[in-house]
């Protein structure tokens, strides 16, 4: 029995390295999630400045429509004002391509400020962009770096699984089984050691004739609080 326990808590040592090993596995691609959010994110804030810089463009295209629809109004009075007849015709017409020109100077400012606007919104889109490929980069050199971890978990979790398969033919099916539901239910660890009294795992403390059981070694004694296999960890007990 004592022979089974140590087969035990050598299958454990492996199990529980398997088991970090595993969640590992699982952890590792979450932190490229991270990273691929952070593109995503300034995907779309690139996109965004993209809309901002097209919006300016074409209310520049249409202010430059309006200045030259003035400027042709204006050509078109000022070379009428030659055939009117009175004063009085001539005043209002005047008096009519002055508030055309009024309208020019006005949209002639707001196209020069659509300039400034639509310099700046370029600079923008250009800086949003490079972040874009900041953000790729970080992403792609993560990408390496996981792939390159998860490889090296690869390894060493079949190395573990052939250490696993050595031990597994001493212990009894019925047994193993046992022992594996413990170990599932309990996410890698189903051995523990009696600390004085208590139990390894959960730390309560058990019943004498539990302790005396685990010390006789005569049979597998669980706890009855977790459920793990109890053994007395000469190490750490004298008695
Ligand atoms: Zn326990």
């Amino acid at each position: 029995m004592s022979d089974l326990i140590e087969t035990l808590r050598r299958l454990q040592t492996v199990d529980a390295e398997l088991f970090r090993l595993r969640r590992e596995q699982q952890q590792k691609p979450l932190a490229l999630e991270h990273a691929r959010q952070l593109v995503a994110e300034q995907q779309a804030n690139a996109q965004a400045a993209e809309a901002r810089l097209k919006a300016l463009q074409v209310e520049r295209k249409q202010k430059e429509l309006e200045l030259a629809t003035q400027e042709a109004e204006v050509k078109k009075l000022q070379a009428q004002l030659f055939q009117v007849k009175t004063n009085k015709e001539y005043t209002a017409m005047q008096h009519e391509i002055d508030q055309h020109k009024a309208d020019i100077s006005l949209i002639e400012e707001s196209i020069i400020a659509l300039l400034d606007a639509i310099d700046q919104a370029a600079r923008e889109h250009r800086a949003q962009m490079e972040r874009v490929a900041q953000e790729q980069a970080t992403l792609r050199e993560e990408e390496a770096k996981v792939a390159k971890e998860l490889e090296g978990i690869g390894r060493q979790l079949a190395t573990l699984e052939q250490q696993r398969q050595a031990v597994t033919p001493m212990v009894q099916r019925d047994t193993l089984s046992a022992y594996e539901r413990i170990l599932n239910i309990r996410e890698g660890l189903a051995m523990v050691p009696l600390v004085k009294e208590s139990c390894g795992g959960c730390h309560m403390v058990q019943p004498p004739q539990v302790v005396s059981e685990v010390w006789l070694k005569a049979k597998l004694v669980t706890c009855e609080s977790c459920n793990r296999i109890l053994y007395v960890d000469d190490a750490t007990n004298d008695r």
